[in-house]
């Protein structure tokens, strides 16, 4: 079997490498030649733990190249797996242009018979579309397939999760269809779930709302803790002891963000009303995302009314520790407002600062260390939940001018920055001043 995989982010990339690291030949085709040069070289255009050394050490065993060449990398395919981004339109839907453009180029380029994967993530009738367009332009008899299968990676811990996810969803309408995508992952040893196209669909959109949904919901119990004087660390806890609840993606925090939850949220909500129906409950997720995302700025001018001209120490870029994405991060967003406000931004992230750079308005500095940022500086913001930053000796805050911890993601106990010294605001738990 010879795969093709069209798009290389976060999502082409890790599966053109994992499929290769269980013995297939893989050729990964992307748009942007730069990236298709570095990925030759070995050298991985995203942080994603573990991704470089099992490029290197494919890319050695010749079971993997990269080109920007369409019909270099697809002529001789017999799978071609679609990997390429859906952003979010204005109206909220999905943008589909990539995914057409990549349907284009496949049927413009295949010389056998083939089976295209939908790895991206597309609302439900889109792999029907893309039968479509292949069908209607294919000037040959060959036999073209469609399969939805969506990608549950989480990045940060990407290559992890393709070796040990906790299943791959498999949408045919054929017998030969599952049986030959079955038989691609059976080495991954993931338990496999097949069904129908539309649910495969379906399933995705709904992982995520889901998972959004548990996070606002945890949000807004925080906030009602604050108000009443219990602690979420403690509620989520004790919650997450129900085996009906479960544990996972109950912790407070300054939001969801990321490449993902917020933009497939709000397509589910465009899907639904696509077919007259309306989500309430998933308005209410992403209208409570919103809110949280605000908090942080709320916090911190409750203890200093006016920022204009403070330094203000932002630690943590990232939308979550362990990758360098900034998609729709809620730092960035409270960056951008520390600085509309007039506040003197100093960063510090451990991997996310060359992005960031790219993003950001040009008067934020940067620093090298935790310790760098936070000297002389009013207020430090903790944004990321970053090893580093959760582990920092919290002696270090006596470097601040007045040692004043704005924390959105509930690094530290509350007594252990009581006893030194540190007037400290956290998510639903009490205040130490
Ligand atoms: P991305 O934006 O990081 O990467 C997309 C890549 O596709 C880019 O490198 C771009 O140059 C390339 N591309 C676009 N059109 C192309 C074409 N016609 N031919 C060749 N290359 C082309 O996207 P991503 O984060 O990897 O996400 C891809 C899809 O997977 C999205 O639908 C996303 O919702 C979904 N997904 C993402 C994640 C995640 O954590 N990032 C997890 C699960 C699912």
């Amino acid at each position: 079997m010879e795969i093709a995989v069209v798009g290389t982010g976060y999502v082409g990339l890790v599966t053109g490498v994992s499929l290769s690291e269980i013995g297939h030949h893989v050729v990964c085709i992307d748009l942007n030649k730069d990236k298709v040069e570095k990925m030759r070289k070995g050298i991985s255009p995203i942080y994603e733990p573990g991704l470089s050394e099992l490029m290197i050490k494919n890319i050695n065993a010749q079971r993997l190249s990269f080109t920007s060449d369409h019909r270099k990398g697809l002529q001789q395919a017999d799978v071609i797996y679609i990997a390429v981004g859906t952003p979010e339109n204005a109206d909220g839907s999905a943008e589909l242009s990539f995914v057409i453009e990549a349907a284009e180029n496949i049927v413009a380029c295949i010389e056998r018979d083939v089976i295209v994967v939908t790895k991206s993530t597309v609302p439900v009738g889109t792999n029907d579309m893309i039968k479509d367009i292949i069908q209607s332009q294919l000037t040959s008899d060959l036999k073209v397939e469609v399969v939805s299968n969506p990608e549950f990676l989480k990045e940060g811990s990407a290559i992890h999760d393709s070796f040990h996810g906790d299943r791959i969803v498999i949408g045919a309408d054929s017998e030969y269809a599952f049986n030959v995508i079955e038989k691609i992952n059976q080495p991954f040893n993931v338990p496999i779930f097949k069904t129908d196209i539309k649910s495969a669909e379906m399933i995705k959109y709904a992982s995520n709302a889901f998972l959004a949904t548990k996070i606002s919901f945890i949000n807004e119990i925080s906030n009602i803790c604050e108000l009443l004087g219990a602690n979420i660390e403690n509620v989520s806890t004790g919650m997450g002891l129900d085996q009906r609840i479960g544990s996972q993606f109950l912790k407070a925090g300054i939001g969801y963000g990321g490449s993902c939850f917020p933009k497939d949220t709000k397509a589910l909500i465009q899907i639904a009303g696509n077919v007259a129906y309306e989500f309430e409950l998933l308005k209410g997720v992403v209208n409570v995302n919103k809110k949280q995302q605000g908090l942080i700025i709320r916090k911190l001018t409750d203890c200093i009314p006016d920022i204009s001209g403070k330094k203000i120490a932002v630690l943590g870029l990232s939308f979550k520790p362990n990758t360098d994405d900034l998609r729709e991060s809620a730092s960035i967003l409270v960056t951008e407002e520390l600085i509309k406000q007039g506040a003197e931004v100093v960063a510090y992230d451990p991997i996310a600062m060359d992005n960031a750079k790219t993003v950001l308005n040009s008067s934020i500095q940067y620093a090298d260390s935790i310790e760098e940022a936070i000297e002389n500086s009013d207020a430090a913001l903790i944004l990321t939940d970053w090893d580093e930053i959760k582990n920092v000796d919290l002696t270090v805050f006596n470097k601040m001018k007045n040692p004043l911890v704005i924390d959105g993601r509930n690094c530290f106990l509350v007594k252990d920055m009581e006893t030194h010294g540190i007037e400290y605001r956290s998510i639903g738990r009490p205040a130490a001043v």
